[in-house]
C-alpha cells in the first residue's frame, strides 16, 4: 500500500497507472502534477486523482512514491523542480521509453536518501492525454525496472509489488541492456512505420489517394504505430542514439540481403525467411502478449466505410 503516489505527467501512461491505482486500492492518495492547466482540468473531471496542482513540487511533498510520466526530454527540468520537495525514504521512478539516458542525466540530481529506481512498463497504445489511458493497460505486460546495483533491495521490492498490483510482470534489467532490447523491438520497428508513411506522405497526390485507398493490405497497420505521439518518440530518438543505431545498422544490412533475393528471384530465401518470421509471431501469441484472432483481434474488423 503506498500512502500518497505523485504523478507527474498525466497522460497516456500516468492516467492508466492512476486508474489502475484507484481501481485495486493500490494507494491512499493519489497526487496528479502536469504542464498545462486544460490538461489537469481534464485529469479533474475524469476524477484521476485526489490532488490536482500544477506545481510538481507541491505534488511530490511527502509522496513515498513518484513517478515521472512525462516525454524523456522534460525530466531534467521537472527534476529541477522537484528535488528539493523529495521525502527522504521515497521512491523516485519514472515510465520513459529508454533508461541509459535517464540514469545517466538523473542520477546527479537526486537528493540523499531518495530511492532512484528508473522503470518502463512495456505497454501502449498510439493515443495520447489523460482520456486515452485505461486501468488494465498494464495487465500481463512486462514492467522492466532498472535499479543501479547498490538500490536498497526493499524500495525494489516495493516498486515491484506495485507494479505486480497494476497487472504486471517485473523483471530487472541493465539499462544498457534494456536501451539495446527496445531499440529492435520498439524503437526501430516505430522508425520503419514513420519512414514507409512518410514516404506515402511524400507521394504525388493521386497516388498518395490509391494508398488510403487500398490500405487495408498492409499499409494500414503500419499507420497505426506511425500515429504514435510525435514528442514522445522525437525524444526516445534523441536519447537512445547508439542503441537505435546500432539496430538499424543490422536492419539495413538485412534489407539489402532481401533486396538481393527480390531481384535475382531467389524465392526459396524469401520464403525461408517469411516460414522463420511466422514462427515468431507464434511464439508471441503463444507468449500471451497478442491474440491470435484475425486483423490483429480488432472489434469490429471492418471499419466505417
Ligand atoms: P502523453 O499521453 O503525451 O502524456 C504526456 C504527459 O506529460 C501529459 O500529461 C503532458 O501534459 C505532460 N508533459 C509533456 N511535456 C511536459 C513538460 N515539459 N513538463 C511537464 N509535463 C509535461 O504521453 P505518454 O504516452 O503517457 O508517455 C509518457 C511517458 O511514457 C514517456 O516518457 C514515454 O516514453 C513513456 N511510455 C509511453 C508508452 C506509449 O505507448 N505511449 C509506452 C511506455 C512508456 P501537458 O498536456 O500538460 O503538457
Amino acid at each position: 500500500m503506498i500512502e500518497k503516489l505523485a504523478l507527474i505527467g498525466i497522460g497516456l501512461i500516468g492516467s492508466s497507472i492512476a486508474r489502475g491505482v484507484r481501481a485495486r486500492g493500490l494507494a491512499r492518495t493519489i497526487a496528479i502534477s502536469t504542464r498545462k492547466k486544460d490538461t489537469l482540468a481534464e485529469a479533474e473531471a475524469l476524477g484521476l486523482g485526489d490532488i490536482y496542482t500544477l506545481d510538481a513540487a507541491e505534488a511530490v511533498r511527502n509522496a513515498d512514491l513518484v513517478i515521472l510520466c512525462t516525454p524523456v526530454g522534460a525530466y531534467e527540468a521537472v527534476m529541477d523542480q522537484i528535488a528539493p520537495a523529495l521525502a527522504p525514504g521515497a521512491i523516485l521512478s519514472d515510465v520513459g521509453s529508454v533508461k541509459g539516458h535517464v540514469h545517466q542525466a538523473l542520477k546527479p540530481k537526486i537528493p540523499q536518501g531518495v530511492h532512484f529506481i528508473p522503470g518502463h512498463p512495456l505497454a501502449g497504445t498510439e493515443h495520447s492525454g489523460p482520456a486515452a489511458g485505461f486501468a488494465e493497460l498494464f495487465e500481463n505486460r512486462w514492467c522492466v525496472l532498472t535499479p543501479d546495483a547498490d538500490a536498497d533491495p526493499q524500495a525494489v521490492e516495493k516498486l515491484t509489488a506495485f507494479w505486480q498490483g497494476l497487472g504486471a510482470n517485473v523483471e530487472t534489467m541493465d539499462p544498457t541492456h534494456h536501451d539495446l532490447v527496445l531499440a529492435i523491438t520498439s524503437h526501430v520497428p516505430h522508425l520503419v512505420a514513420y519512414n514507409i508513411v512518410g514516404t506515402v506522405a511524400d507521394l504525388e497526390a493521386h497516388t498518395q489517394s490509391e494508398v488510403i485507398k487500398f490500405s487495408a493490405s498492409g499499409f494500414r497497420d503500419f499507420t497505426r504505430i506511425a500515429a504514435s505521439d510525435p514528442v514522445m518518440w522525437r525524444d526516445v530518438f534523441l536519447t537512445n542514439r547508439d542503441a537505435v543505431l546500432e539496430m538499424l545498422g543490422r536492419f539495413l544490412e538485412d534489407l539489402s540481403v532481401l533486396q538481393r533475393a527480390v531481384r535475382i528471384g531467389d524465392g526459396p530465401a524469401l520464403e525461408d525467411l517469411f516460414t522463420r518470421t511466422r514462427a515468431i509471431r507464434r511464439s508471441i501469441i503463444e507468449a500471451g502478449q497478442e491474440t491470435d484472432a484475425p486483423d490483429f483481434g480488432r472489434h469490429g474488423a471492418s471499419p466505417k466505410k
